[in-house]
């Protein structure tokens, strides 16, 4: 068997990733990421690409046999929001898509899409946001739905100026990702889970270039419903024997994964993932010298998860790069990256 020390391209990682966060997404309006990933993977005529009814992207791959297909997934939705409603003074109060927090988001620029094509620009605050008018309120207001707002920046301070900038209830919302790179570090939003569609194109790159073939029939699936929990529920052949999910590793106090290494995850909020299959990921990065962590996340669950709630019968495993801040300002680095999608290459070419 070739296992050659495969090298990822991380120049092309790193432009792809940049690309794509700089792609809006929220969950429930991601065509434009899913249509800027497929153009991606149209570069290796290996691959056959369609996409699910669902709007998530498939692309299969023919490998050395085929008696136990795998998968790949990564998702490529987002958490954002959207419009729940346009208020008497021209702002919009939002509904979450995802779960986070709202003072992640707290004075971060945002974008409205509206119904006819037009988008608007905004920025999320609080709504008794000047300190010089509310003094300590700014502090002590609660961040929850009823004291945030969006203000446009249009001129609009009613509901029906609002509503004549194309302004709809139900109109997704995306916010600024900010992204920026340096010494090695991403720093953006979103990087859950854009970072592991990265890995997932230079896993991809790095075998095509050192023209080598999966060792099984192989699935890359981007799915893009993943933050509100049934995203790779379904677009998998009925024959599939392995998933690998590539998702972020969550970075904090107590965790063993941090923004310079890949992790493999051996349980989450959803439990324990598939034995054999994790004890077959480590064999393989510590035969090839992959700087990985194994680690345990608390408030946590991945597209392998919602697979297996769906009744999917196969072995899962989740590997990703550490990222700070997870669903906030989230910071890797590039050494997580490579090692992610030189893990996820090597587990494409194992027997
Ligand atoms: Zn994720």
């Amino acid at each position: 068997m070739k296992k050659k020390n495969l090298a990822i391209d991380v120049p092309y990682l790193q432009t792809f990733l940049v690309d794509l966060l700089n792609t809006p997404s929220p969950t429930g309006y991601t065509q434009q990421a899913i249509d800027l990933t497929r153009q991606a993977l149209e570069a290796f005529p290996a691959l056959h690409i369609s996409q699910t009814l669902k709007g998530s992207l498939v692309a299969t791959w023919r490998g050395q046999r085929q008696d136990a297909p795998r998968a790949l997934t990564a998702h490529v939705d987002t958490l954002g929001a959207m419009v729940k409603e346009i208020k008497a003074n021209g702002r919009l109060k939002l509904s979450k898509v995802g779960g986070f927090a709202w003072s992640t988001v707290e004075g971060e620029g945002c974008t409205i899409f509206c119904q006819d094509g037009a988008t608007v620009r905004g920025s999320l605050l609080l709504t008794k946001a000047s300190f010089h008018v509310h003094g300590n309120q700014v502090i002590e207001l609660k961040r929850e739905d009823e004291n945030m707002e969006v203000r446009l920046d249009a001129r609009t301070t009613s509901n029906e100026e609002t509503r004549s900038l194309g302004v709809e209830v139900g109109d997704f919302v995306a916010f600024d990702p900010r992204v920026e790179v340096t010494n090695g570090f991403v720093r953006s939003r979103h990087l859950d889970d854009k970072a592991c569609v990265a890995c997932m194109l230079a896993a991809v790159k790095a075998l095509h270039d050192a023209g080598l073939q999966p060792w099984q029939d192989t699935t890359l699936l981007v799915s893009n419903y993943e933050e509100v929990g049934h995203g790779a529920a379904t677009g998998f052949p009925t024959n599939l024997a392995e998933l690998l999910c590539l998702d972020m590793a969550a970075v904090g106090e107590g965790q063993t994964s941090d923004e310079m290494h890949t992790s493999l995850c051996v349980k989450d909020s959803g439990g324990p993932y598939h034995h054999g299959m994790s004890q077959h990921l480590r064999q393989l990065a510590k035969a090839h010298n992959i700087p990985y962590k194994v680690d345990i996340y608390p408030h946590y669950g991945s597209d392998g998860e919602a697979y297996w709630r769906a009744g999917g019968n196969v072995a899962v495993a989740l590997i990703g790069p550490g990222v700070d801040a997870s669903h906030s300002y989230e910071r890797t680095h590039l050494e997580a990256l490579e090692a992610t999608a030189r893990w996820a290459a090597l587990y494409l070419l194992s027997e």
